[in-house]
């Protein structure tokens, strides 16, 4: 049997700084590294090769924390070619990745955390320190967004908007004597994309459609009722809530990828984008009921409201919710594109009076 192929190669013993000449040869699955006559033996799969790819000189790592530095790649290669072990490249490749998988499956965990508890504790908790006027500029610009993506302007009469927009106010004044309401503003649109609709941006701009207008054109308290729940979201910032939660989103992203770039200029479509959760809504929902209690109105006003929505959604013969969506689909957060008509409808049909908080 020939000779292990031997190469003269430096060494450092991981304390001290000093290089060492040693030599170095492989017989069966060990590597032997001779260094002032005494041997050091390590079972070459427990050795970081240097991988090949790399320029320069060759670096290997040895278990006890010692390397081998080598000047020559060219030598080293040959040497290591000689010594049967062809695979070398492959082995550090595969090492190199197998850290790379590691590195992304943490990356990946650690993602998943932050989505599922980090973020919506984390925007709940900024959605309620934005100060007043961030959150009414925020609003504003959401709203010129939606405007041109989705509304034209009403062709409804401005007698009925303005006495609309008084009976909302009255029930408001009423609800809050102290005038704890939130601001709001209402204004009515047209909208071929959104159909008989209403929604609200932070800062408490308040859109109603014309076709939801006519669709509930004799039950004015209803239309009120739309109105409370949608300054419900207002009240609870369940906008601001999405757009401070998108931001993040891609705030971690951004330092995922190392790019922050369009951390805030994507802000404003959320709004357009997202859907409130169910628990967003139930609290809207409450709010309205609350607030047509103590306008003295009966909260089951609003169940016309879901029954001609839901009449819409599902034209004569069609069944289910096959057809749903269209309107709904365009913009989430309006308030026909909610789920669940009917635990609402029993929400509201079932209400009854809180007893007088302290
Ligand atoms: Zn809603």
């Amino acid at each position: 049997m020939m000779d292990a192929p031997r190469l003269s190669s430096t060494w450092f013993d991981g304390h001290s700084p000093r290089a060492q000449a040693c030599e170095l040869r492989i017989e069966g699955d060990e590597l032997v590294l001779t260094v002032d006559a005494s041997e050091r033996r390590y079972p070459v799969r427990q050795v970081r090769w240097a991988e090949r790819r790399s320029h320069g000189q060759r670096q290997s790592e040895l278990p006890d924390g010692s390397l081998i530095q080598h000047a020559e790649a060219g030598e080293w290669d040959a040497w290591r070619q000689a010594s049967g072990q062809r695979d070398g490249a492959v082995v550090g490749w595969m090492q190199s990745w197998r850290a790379t998988l590691v590195a992304m499956g943490a990356t990946v965990l650690f993602l998943a955390a932050a989505w599922t508890w980090g973020v919506p504790w984390l925007s709940q908790t900024l959605a309620h320190q934005i100060p007043r006027s961030l959150e009414a500029r925020l609003g504003e610009q959401g709203m010129r967004q939606l405007d041109r993506l989705f509304l034209q302007p009403s062709a409804l009469p401005v007698r009925q908007q303005d006495a609309l927009r008084a009976r909302f106010k009255s029930a408001v004044e009423r609800a809050h004597p102290q005038g704890d309401a939130p601001a709001w503003q209402l204004s009515f649109h047209r909208s071929k994309a959104l159909g008989a609709n209403a929604f609200a941006l932070p800062g408490g701009n308040i859109v109603i459609t014309d076709d939801l207008v006519k669709l509930l054109a004799d039950q004015p308290e209803a239309i009120v009722g739309v109105l409370a729940h949608e300054l419900g979201h207002v009240h609870h910032r369940h906008g601001l809530d999405l757009m401070v939660r998108a931001s993040l989103v891609s705030a971690l992203v951004g330092v995922v990828l190392g790019d922050a770039s369009g951390f805030l200029a994507t802000v404003p479509a959320t709004l357009a984008t997202q859907s409130y959760s169910r628990d967003a809504e139930r609290a809207a929902d409450a709010f309205a009921a609350r607030l047509l209690d103590q306008s003295g109105v009966s909260p089951s006003v609003m169940v016309a409201f879901f029954e001609r929505i839901q009449q819409q959604e599902r034209p004569a013969g069609q069944s289910d919710r096959s057809d749903r969506g269209e309107d709904g689909a365009a913009l989430p957060i309006a308030i026909s594109s909610h789920p669940d008509h009917a635990e609402r409808i029993r929400f509201f049909r079932e209400w009854r009076t809180e007893p007088a908080r302290p």
